[in-house]
């Protein structure tokens, strides 16, 4: 059985790296399977096949720390909690974050955390208690090179060719209490089309999914969204001063291919243990 199953995705990795010249990310030869969006984005790793990218080595492992954080924004929200799927798979990914993201979760949930008790109101009108969370800079910037990469990936996926050196991705996130509906709304309404993983009856519509627009030659724009708790808004574009991007907020990234590891935040020093020694004045 696992003999099987390795021999299938060999192949199929196989056939995705013919003839590939250049990692989906930037300049250097490609070497690695990426898979946008990561397979910790779903529900119990459970990922349909599809949008499989020729990647390098550096770009796929240097920036997966991005990937978890978002995979772990995107499984929170205020009607999230005990008993639902969404915090269990957050807990399971909790360790590979700090070895990955070490602060992030520090930032989000530690003593210094950025953060004040609210009322939320459901859509039934209900008053619930909870904490609204501000993201730090390492989640962030994580975020950032998630919404990069994502562009990038999709730009390659729609156009059919990677997104030249020269092209950029402009791009924003939203967690779950950024996106306003209005805003939402206003988007959506110039994004025509409708995608999502799909393999044979199953979609992943609800887990991922996004609306967009191109011109099938080199813009590429969507609104994706992960789950209910984070919205990545982006255009990919091979040559930017032919477009001209509305400026949304003024959070936005522009990004070029090759620049995503240089965004990544910079690993916390480890820290060194301290042993008093015994004895000594
Ligand atoms: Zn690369």
């Amino acid at each position: 059985m696992n003999q099987k199953l390795g021999r299938k995705k060999s192949l199929s990795r196989k056939v995705i790296m013919a003839g590939e010249e250049r990692c989906v990310y930037c300049a250097d030869p490609p070497d690695t399977l990426e898979h946008m969006p990561p397979k910790t984005m779903f529900k119990d790793r459970y990922r349909l096949s599809g949008m499989e990218f020729p990647c390098c080595e550096p770009c796929n492992n240097g920036t997966s720390a991005a990937d978890l954080v978002a995979a772990f924004m995107s499984k929170i929200g205020p009607l999230i909690g005990k008993g639902d799927w969404e915090l269990a798979d957050n807990h399971r990914q909790a360790w590979m974050l700090r070895k990955k993201a070490p602060g992030f979760l520090e930032e989000l949930f530690g003593p210094k955390a950025n953060s004040e008790p609210i009322l939320f109101k459901t859509d039934g009108g209900v008053l619930l208690d909870r904490v609204q969370i501000r993201t730090g800079p390492i989640g962030s910037a994580c975020l950032d090179v998630f919404s990069a990469k994502l562009g990038m990936a999709l730009y390659r996926e729609h156009i059919g060719t990677n997104l030249p050196l020269t092209g950029a991705v402009n791009a924003m996130w939203f967690t779950n209490v950024g996106l306003g509906q209005d805003t939402a709304d206003t988007l959506l309404s110039i994004l025509p089309g409708l995608n999502a993983l799909r393999q044979g009856k199953s979609d992943s519509l609800g887990q991922f999914a996004y609306r967009f627009n191109s011109d099938g030659v080199g813009m590429f724009s969507c609104l994706a969204s992960f789950h209910k708790g984070l919205h990545v808004m982006l255009f990919a574009m091979a040559d930017p001063e032919l477009y001209d991007i509305p400026v949304v907020i003024e959070t936005q990234r522009v990004t070029r291919p090759g620049g995503l590891l240089a965004m990544m935040p910079k690993p916390a020093r480890p820290h060194n243990w301290n042993i008093p020694l015994l004895g000594t004045p």
